[in-house]
């Protein structure tokens, strides 16, 4: 059996089911942090394997439900500069903004380009130098090098028409953010085996200690999801408020020190705004002084921007887990993935697209 063949198996799946049905002894809610979780568990059909004791609850983990609004706005307003090449990952050309979203941009004759990466962003930059290039940086503690690097090599290589808007979030600020809330339901946390992987998990110790929360770092096949929720209700059920890796083969303690240094040498933290949850202190990263020159935010005049939310969409609530998809009274009807009124439909880790997608209404 290969890796994945056994990460896959029905049989080694049912196994494990089988110890959390012999462990649990009431119900338990336990928040996915990450959407791509909340998508495999809906893709495999384990949310209708596990014990009815565990629900597992959505989480924000999805970079591009949670880009605020205001930095989706002035992501179109860049992008209908006409000197300006704007690059971003495909799942934000359909993200909605407050009046249009950057396909409808690019229907207008903008230049908005997909790409796969940074570096492909700043070789356009290099292709082009009489055009300002503007990559859309999204993401978690997972693409934060990566988009880093680029920005480095942009310095060193002296690219100074390249720049990056940059939309950074931090996962440990959103638990602790969950965690204060008077109406938090979350008892226990799958941690997103590819942020750790990056970061390692020694910032969710005091997290899991302070909050008797249990923490377990999970990975994404259908082996691992049940692991970390058997590591989860282990905890529980005995009051052990730790953090157990269930994904050693990609997760150590410390992570990836490598990365961590280059995050360190060109982010640092900074409040920002999730869309539909509002400002979570220093949940964040902005450029650092010394690579301001390449923070798209500051290179065009988009201080002025206007934001209107959608007055439908519930995805806040959702992405905090307060609410399910299908409590949103626009759910497949009025919104729909070929016609999104929030990014939680957009998105390829969006509850409200796994929902719909797999039939969970
Ligand atoms: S179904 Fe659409 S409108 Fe409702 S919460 Fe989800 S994204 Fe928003």
């Amino acid at each position: 059996m290969n890796i994945l063949e056994k990460y896959r198996s029905q049989e080694l799946v049912e196994k494990v089911l089988a110890q959390i049905r012999k462990i649990i002894t009431r119900p338990w809610a336990i928040m996915e942090i990450c959407g791509g979780q909340t998508h495999a568990f809906m893709q495999y059909g384990l949310t209708d394997m596990l014990p009815k004791e565990v629900e597992l609850i959505h989480g924000p983990g999805c970079p591009v439900c949670v880009t605020s609004l205001e930095l989706v706005d002035k992501a179109i307003a860049i992008a209908s500069n006409p000197n300006v090449i704007f690059t971003s990952y495909g799942d934000m050309l359909r993200v909605p903004g407050s009046n249009q979203d950057l396909f409808s941009v690019r229907a207008s004759g903008g230049d908005v380009r997909v790409v796969y990466s940074p570096i492909e962003a700043l070789r356009i930059a290099e292709e082009n130098p009489d055009r300002q290039v503007v990559f859309f940086g999204i993401g978690f503690e997972t693409t934060a090098p990566s988009n880093a690097i680029s920005v480095i090599k942009a310095k060193a290589q002296m690219v100074s028409n390249y720049s990056m808007l940059v939309s950074h979030v931090c996962v440990p600020p959103a638990m602790r953010a969950i965690l204060n809330s008077s109406a938090n339901r979350v008892q226990g946390f799958l941690a997103a085996g590819h942020v750790c992987a990056v970061m390692g998990y020694k910032e969710y110790e005091p997290i899991a200690r302070q909050y008797h929360t249990p923490i377990a770092v999970t990975g994404f096949e259908p082996l691992d999801l049940v692991l970390g929720i058997y590591e989860t209700v282990k905890m529980l059920e005995s009051g052990v408020f730790e953090v157990h890796n269930a994904y050693p083969r990609a997760v150590t303690r410390d992570g990836n020190k490598t990365a961590q240094s280059i995050i360190e040498q060109t982010l640092e933290p900074c409040d920002r705004n999730w869309r539909g949850i509002g400002e979570i202190p220093m949940s964040g990263w902005k450029l650092k002084k010394e690579y301001q020159n390449f923070d798209a935010e500051l290179r065009f005049d988009v201080a002025d921007i206007k934001t209107k939310e959608s007055e439908i969409c519930i995805s806040g609530l959702i992405l905090q887990g307060l609410k399910k998809p299908f409590e949103c009274p626009a759910f497949g009807t009025l919104c729909t993935p070929q016609n999104p009124l929030g990014a939680t439909m957009v998105s390829s880790e969006g509850a409200c697209s796994a929902y719909y997608r797999y039939g969970r209404k």
